[in-house]
Formats: structure tokens, C-alpha cells, sequence
């Protein structure tokens, strides 16, 4: 195994025994979303709050393997902060790298620890697993940008 592996699978150990934005938000307004995995096993819940078209808050609870529990964390990070439009944009750069077969999708350094990750395509049941959380996230914004859309219309009423 290559130094870079090591690395690679240290990341994923790191995210997995300590996951970044563990938890719940307790909000009302929080929009909640499931995923499951049923391949695997793997569930997990999305608590997301988007306020002025940008991500103020994603928090995670997974029950899953060591991929989805790390690429969740992973995902937690690099979203936080960042407005809808760019949060979609991540997530469809990622998944494009875990499922394009072709061509090899070249990361920004800004989402260098999504490298640790790549490695998981040799393992295509596992693919599920790392996409759970992105697939999840695609949900929680669609429907935080429809309950933003509902909250438009009653204030304009
Ligand atoms: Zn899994």
C-alpha cells in the first residue's frame, strides 16, 4: 500500500471516529431529510437550515459503515457557509468523480479531502455508501428552497 492510501484511509478513520457537525438542530424551521442505504445498512438524518440562500447550519446522525459516516462529515465541512448554487455545484462535481467511468474528474484543491474518497470507486458496492449523504443533501436543498419559496409567498400575501 502507497503512502498517499495511508493517508487516504487515515482521513476517512479520522471522519469516521470523530464525524464534523454530528448531531441535531433543533429548529422547527430546520429541514429534515432521511437517506438510507438499504445495500448496506446504512441511515442517516440531514438537518439542514438555509437562510438567505446560503447553508447557516447542516448537522448529521448516521448509522452507517465508515465510508458514509466519513463522506457525510466530509460533506458537512466543505458545505457549511456556502450558498445553494455552490453547494450544488460540490455535490455534483463529487458525484460525477464517483460514477464517471471515463474520464478522471480533477477535484479543486478547496475539495482536496474528497481525494480520500476516489479510492472507493475500485469498490463499486460501496459507491452507495459514500453517495448516501450527497444524495440526501440534494433532497434537504430542494426542499429548504420550497419551504423558502412557501415562506416568500406568505409574506407577500
Ligand atoms: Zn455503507
Amino acid at each position: 500500500m502507497s503512502l498517499t492510501d495511508d493517508l487516504y484511509r487515515e482521513t476517512i478513520l479520522d471522519h469516521y471516529h470523530n464525524p464534523r457537525n454530528h448531531g441535531a438542530i433543533e429548529d422547527s424551521a430546520a429541514t429534515v431529510v432521511e437517506g438510507v442505504n438499504p445495500l448496506c445498512g446504512d441511515e442517516l438524518t440531514l438537518y439542514l437550515s438555509v437562510k438567505d440562500d446560503t447553508i447557516e447550519d447542516v448537522k448529521l446522525t448516521a448509522k452507517g459503515c465508515s465510508i458514509n459516516t466519513a463522506s457525510g462529515s466530509m460533506m458537512s465541512e466543505l458545505l457549511l457557509g456556502k450558498t445553494v448554487a455552490e453547494a450544488n455545484t460540490i455535490v455534483e462535481l463529487f458525484k460525477k468523480m464517483m460514477l464517471d467511468k471515463k474520464e478522471e474528474v480533477i477535484l479543486p484543491d478547496e475539495l482536496e479531502d474528497l481525494e480520500a474518497l476516489r479510492g472507493v470507486k475500485k469498490y463499486p458496492v460501496r459507491i452507495k455508501c459514500a453517495l448516501l449523504p450527497w444524495n440526501t443533501m440534494i433532497e434537504g436543498l430542494e426542499s429548504a428552497l420550497k419551504g423558502a419559496a412557501k415562506d416568500n409567498a406568505q409574506t407577500q400575501v
